[in-house]
């Protein structure tokens, strides 16, 4: 008998449901009254308002100008902002710190040093200077470069990104000063993945302010990236996680039967959150707020034991930082309550997926109050402020378009394959949903006859003046859609829950700046043949959402007719991760990325090569899990349970009894036994091919093409004996136990 595993799912059980739920400990001031959150939120960073009292006048207005036009800092200002950072943090009790960075890992990364140092009497004393703020250098050799870089010069460095805010990170009485950074090696590539986002997020500026400019708008000084990444998870008792190798290894059930009761009440979906996970959203919540993370809306989602966990919108890099802490935060608080978080994308089969919804837009920035934060795809109240916005929705309509695989290989992973494709998530397939509204006016500007004339009059016409009132009116949805119009922004829904926004909010920059690009230099050539400017935006608008039809799409985005209706619009529908990839090194993605200077030939192989290994090394992984968990836990139970009847059948026989119930279920066993270590071979012989082949790329498409399927089938069987095995046999938590927190 399994007495081991056996007692340790019981226990398992047992102690989940003993747990005194921690009750959520009000932050307090000196008094002992209770705070709110507008007292502590941001106490633990070096933020505008610190920075404002804190710095010397000329220093401050320097650094400002810095940050608010994504400028490189000049060293002068960095001894001074060094000293009173150093001063800060030593007054809240740091005592070391470290450049914080992104490298190709998906987690964050960092190396803490102290500021203790010794003076020329070799007395102890804190030292910080300008250049342990600006740079430092961490050892690169253990981080994915894709080849970039040979041992021998296994040297990068990281350099403060003062766009991000620095932050003072807590954890078990100690704190440590964060210096957001990016990562870069010694002969200038980029090895992170705030970089690359950092110059899509200047390239994309750049291109949306010279079309404001064409427009007549004359007030930008800068268009910025907008990011709201909606972060979902699961939440299960630690005491099951721990019995579950495959999410400790894996962070996904690799087995494991349906629940009787699934989904299929749809009473979960914002139903009351449970007190347990109330009170760690709570403290989850609150140690956002001290990191300065405008976290604003929680809700339990779709499938039992899932929840999510909103931001405000802010900039993009600093939304990529902060969903970086959000993950890291999560994790972290639920450990206190007893609680494992999963943002695997698939943690589950047969349970909803979960992603993290990026929003998405572009806002104005300008020294003209009214201009200011002006979010270009905020529909206007003037008919110009409304030929604006569907200027720039186009823009969007022809990057999209034309870059959808590009787009698919920014979300693929081996996690998100089981979200993609599937029946309850968006498909592989990039489209873009508008809404009825929006989707019949461009469709009447594209066939309104004619060459464009008197545009205002055009306008009127075709209702554009009244986007707004009709925008707000339009309420309706498309959750299946991978990349949803939401009245003023994208939502680009099918980027997976575990996954760093940075590298599909960098790619979705890079499109859209082609389609800006393209939108631009079509008005610019209309107006040279001599159309005025508002009859040149109109015909591109016609243009474009003529050339674009094919990707906007309204309907059911699960339905196998979309998947036949997509081929014929010459879609592509990319299902895994290799073939997805394989779009980030075609000649149209390499043009994209090395014109705007995203990346060098170079560095994009190196990135190919990092994300194909990834998925190779995610793969191995599963698949050794699963042989490990047949082998010494479902294999062991099956024999056992089998054992145990066959020695009764047995004991009846000889007893001359003639109806043995138990030969029917024995019969059972036998086969599904025999099936489950027949199906294990073949796995075996699966992943022996792919351990034969040298080539990471061939790896990841056997693994992908052959592999994979085999994993199910395996998984198939051990599903079935789960529910034909004596309860007391089976080792390892069930998805009933795991998934009904109360
Ligand atoms: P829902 O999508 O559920 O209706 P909201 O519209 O409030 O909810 O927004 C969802 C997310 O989108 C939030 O994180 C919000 O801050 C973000 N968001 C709203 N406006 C923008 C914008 N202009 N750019 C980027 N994100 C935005
Ligand atoms: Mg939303």
């Amino acid at each position: 008998m399994q007495t081991n595993y056996l007692t340790f799912r019981k226990e398992a059980i047992k102690e989940s449901f003993s747990r005194t739920p921690r009750v959520f400990d009000h932050p307090k001031d000196e008094k002992g009254n209770p705070q709110k959150v507008s007292d502590y939120f941001g106490t633990h960073v070096f933020d505008v308002r610190k920075m404002k009292e804190k710095l010397p006048k000329d220093t401050f207005n320097r650094l400002m100008q810095t940050i608010r036009l994504g400028k490189k800092l000049e060293n002068d200002i960095a001894a001074t902002l060094a000293q009173t950072i150093k001063e800060w943090a030593m007054s809240k009790g740091v005592s070391h710190y470290c450049h914080w960075f992104q490298p190709q890992t998906g987690l964050t990364a960092e190396k803490h040093d102290a500021f203790l140092s010794f003076d020329e009497q070799k007395r102890p004393v804190e030292i910080f200077s300008a250049s342990q703020l600006i740079q430092s250098e961490p050892d690169a050799s253990s981080f994915p470069s894709g080849g970039m870089r040979a041992t021998f010069e296994a040297r990068g460095y990281t350099a403060w990104d003062p766009s991000s805010p620095i932050f003072i990170a807590e954890g078990a009485g100690t704190k440590t000063l964060c210096i957001p950074s990016v990562f870069i090696s010694y002969t200038g590539d980029c090895l992170d993945e705030k970089g690359p986002l950092l110059q899509s997020i200047e390239v994309l500026s750049n291109k949306a302010t010279e079309l404001l400019t064409v427009m007549g708008e004359r007030g930008a000084l800068r268009v910025i990236t907008t990011l709201g990444p909606e972060q979902e998870y699961f939440l299960i008792d630690r005491a099951f996680y721990a019995a579950r190798p495959d999410l400790i290894m894996t962070g996904r059930t690799l087995l494991g039967g349906q629940p009787p009761k699934g989904q299929q009440l749809e009473d979960h979906y914002f139903g009351s959150i449970p007190e347990r996970v109330k009170s760690f959203m709570a403290e989850f919540e609150m140690e956002l707020y001290k990191l300065g993370v405008p976290v604003k809306t929680r809700h339990n989602e779709v499938a039992p034991s899932q929840f999510e966990s909103a931001p405000i919108f802010e900039e993009a890099e600093v939304a990529v930082d902060h969903n970086q802490l959000t993950m890291e935060t999560l994790k972290r608080i639920a450990l206190r309550h007893g609680f494992q978080v999963l943002l695997h994308e698939k943690p589950f089969a047969g349970l909803n997926g979960t992603g993290k919804h990026c929003n998405w837009s572009m806002s104005i920035v300008s020294d003209t109050p009214d201009l200011d934060g002006t979010n270009l795809l905020n529909p206007g109240k003037t008919p110009r402020q409304n030929l604006r916005f569907l200027t720039f929705l186009v823009s969007v309509l022809k990057g999209v378009h034309k870059h959808a695989g590009l787009l698919r290989a920014g979300i693929a992973s081996s996690g998100n394959d089981h979200r993609l494709g599937a029946n309850e998530a968006p498909p592989a397939i990039i489209s873009v949903f508008l809404g009825d509204l929006l989707n019949k006016i461009l469709d009447e500007i594209a066939s309104s006859s004619g060459p464009v004339k008197d545009a205002g009059e055009q306008m009127l016409k075709l209702g554009v003046a009244k986007l707004p009132e009709i925008m707000k009116d339009n309420t309706d949805r498309n959750r299946t859609s991978p990349f949803a119009f939401t009245g003023n922004k994208f939502e680009f829904r099918a980027v997976g829950g575990s996954a760093n926004p940075a590298f599909p909010v960098m790619l979705l920059n890079a499109a859209v700046s082609d389609g800006v690009g393209d939108v631009t230099a079509r008005i610019k050539a209309k107006i040279s043949a001599g159309a005025n400017l508002d009859d040149a935006l109109l015909s591109t608008i016609k243009e474009v959402v003529t050339e674009t039809k094919a990707v906007r799409f309204e309907g059911n985005n699960y339905s196998d007719d979309w998947v036949k209706e997509a081929a014929a619009r010459g879609l592509p529908n990319l299902r895994k991760t290799p073939e997805a990839l394989a779009q980030m090194i075609t000649p149209s993605s390499m043009k994209l990325l090395t014109e705007l200077d995203i990346f060098s030939e170079h560095e994009l192989h190196s990135r190919f090569h990092v994300r194909v290994e990834r998925y190779v090394k995610n793969l191995s992984i599963e698949v050794d899990t699963l042989k490990l968990m047949v082998d010494t836990s479902v294999l062991p139970a099956a024999y056992g349970y089998l054992g145990e009847i066959a020695t009764t059948v047995k004991t009846m026989k000889e007893a001359g009894r003639s109806l043995i119930p138990q030969t029917e279920i024995l019969g059972k066993l036998e086969t599904l036994t025999d099936t489950l270590l027949k199906r294990r071979k073949e796995l075996d012989s699966a992943y022996t091919k792919v351990e034969k082949t040298e080539d990471y790329v061939k790896k990841a498409e056997l693994l992908a093409r052959e592999v994979a399927p085999s994993m199910d089938e395996v998984r198939a069987v051990c599903d079935e004996l789960e529910g034909n095995i004596a309860d007391q046999y089976w080792p390892f938590p069930k998805y009933t136990e795991m998934l009904f927190i109360s």
